[in-house]
């Protein structure tokens, strides 16, 4: 069963779920994924754009919503030199 954590960042409860090649993935715990769905008014010969929420088990990556993701991906490269 999935266990929710606090992000080391931000504090934001977050899965960290391992991908099929074995690399960690963090996650927000709620998906406020939307999609597109692109349609077409034939009457009026426009598209039609309508927002709907994802179907399924749909996560965002929580790099893209952390306030501190800037800290995690810094931490993981190597220290510069400013000698
Ligand atoms: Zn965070």
């Amino acid at each position: 069963m999935l266990k929710p954590v606090p992000c080391r960042g931000c504090g934001k409860t977050v899965y960290f779920v391992k991908d099929k090649r074995g690399k960690t993935q963090i996650l927000d715990t709620v998906a406020p994924v939307w999609r597109i769905k692109i349609g077409f008014d034939s009457a009026k010969g426009v598209p039609i754009y309508e927002a709907e929420r994802a179907s399924g088990d749909t996560y965002v990556t929580h790099f893209a919503t952390c306030p501190k993701a800037s800290f995690f991906s810094a931490s993981k490269k190597e220290v510069p030199s400013n000698a």
